[in-house]
């Protein structure tokens, strides 16, 4: 048998630890995730509520158009039906776009570090990948730019940054998308979207109005709290659109998952209350920070890039140990630094203890 040569290079998406594993090694009862940037406070009530009721005909194959779902997403960007592709999660829109885009000969421009499945999903379709580092966490949108050639197709943009928490800010997206050039697919990756809570950030949904060579990507799995359903979206121009839904399965998104997304778009409380308790916590973090002299990345995400005098490995060992897991900078291409999600007010007022004495411990 042979498969693609790139695959023999690349190894398989390594899930973090198992919690009921973390319990058994070290002995303990109660585990914390602050890994992956998921909902501490979990998803909308509605949700609970009013999902077993929607769960009939599970027989039939879903809605291939998820219609009702695109009705409710249609209203609540005023965009048209046809500018919108639903995915099994965002990441399914990022194969999408790589399927669609990508092939030998073809090159695309992301930045380092940023979302991996970028780079994974290029690297696949035979496409070369052109990484620009960051600079002090942002992207470096005019190296970016530099990267571009008659050969690009798509260049990914991800605001916040995944793993910095850093945003694009306004004034910075507008002019980088006025210069760019129209034969290359701009990808702008929301995922944090309704954490931000500065108003200096690019409206890229009214962007769309200017630009047909810009998709933007959100999510109902990071404040929507639903990640175990696997639903997100790409919303664009009708050409773009039409271009890309040939490269769809067509029952991508299960009748489960749509259902929840509707209701949980309805239940904007909760999506008020999750992103205000993340900024106020994510504000005494910073604090925490602050007052013991530790470097991080401004985060506008519900996560933070913490820089460490030690490895970001270290850490983690010493925060698992106390039952929290973290994710390791050395796994995400910052060394020396840790990627800890936001989780609630006494998780975080714990692990800050953990960091500090952590810390302690080691100086010299
Ligand atoms: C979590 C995340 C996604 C993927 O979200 P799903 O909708 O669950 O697939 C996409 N982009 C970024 C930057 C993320 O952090």
């Amino acid at each position: 048998m042979k498969s693609k040569e790139i695959l023999k290079q690349m190894t398989p998406y390594k899930p973090g630890k198992q919690i009921e594993e973390v319990k058994r090694e070290y002995n303990l009862d109660r585990i914390v995730k602050l890994a992956s940037n998921e909902n501490p406070f979990g998803f909308s009530p509605q949700v609970k509520e009013q999902l077993p009721e929607l769960i009939t005909q599970l027989e039939k194959y879903p809605d291939g158009y998820a219609a009702t779902l695109r009705k409710k997403v249609t209203g609540f960007l005023n965009v048209d039906e046809e500018q919108l592709i639903f995915g099994n999660g965002s990441d399914e829109i990022v194969q999408i776009i790589c399927r669609t885009f990508l092939e030998p000969g073809a090159n695309t421009v992301m930045a380092a570090p940023t979302f991996p499945q970028y780079r994974h999903n290029a690297l696949i379709e035979g496409a070369e990948v052109r990484e620009v580092p960051l600079n002090n966490g942002h992207h470096d949108l005019d190296k970016m730019l530099q990267q571009v050639d008659e050969q690009t197709r798509v260049l990914w943009l991800c605001t916040p940054n995944n793993p910095t928490g850093v945003h694009i800010k306004e004034n910075v997206l507008r002019d980088f998308m006025e210069n760019c050039p129209s034969h290359v697919l701009v990808v702008i990756d929301e995922a944090y979207y309704e954490y931000m809570k500065t108003e200096d950030h690019y409206d890229s949904i009214q962007a769309l109005q200017n630009y047909e060579n810009l998709i933007v990507l959100r999510t109902f799995s990071k404040a929507y709290g639903l990640a175990g359903l696997r639903v997100g979206y790409g919303v664009a121009a009708k050409p773009l659109i039409h271009t890309l839904e040939p490269s769809r399965e067509p029952f991508n998104t299960s009748t489960i998952a749509q259902a929840a997304a509707i209701i949980a778009l309805d239940d904007q409380s909760f999506i008020e209350e999750t992103t205000n308790e993340n900024a106020k916590n994510k504000q005494s973090l910073m604090s925490f920070l602050d007052e013991n002299q530790i470097s991080y990345f401004e985060s506008e995400a519900n996560f933070v890039l913490i820089h460490l005098p030690i490895s970001g490995d270290e850490m983690f060992e010493h925060l698992l140990s106390k039952g929290f897991i973290v994710r390791s900078g050395e796994a995400l291409g910052i060394p020396q630094s840790i990627r800890l999600t936001i989780g609630d007010k006494e998780d975080m007022a714990i692990v800050q203890q953990e960091i500090q004495q952590k810390l302690a411990g080691t100086a010299k």
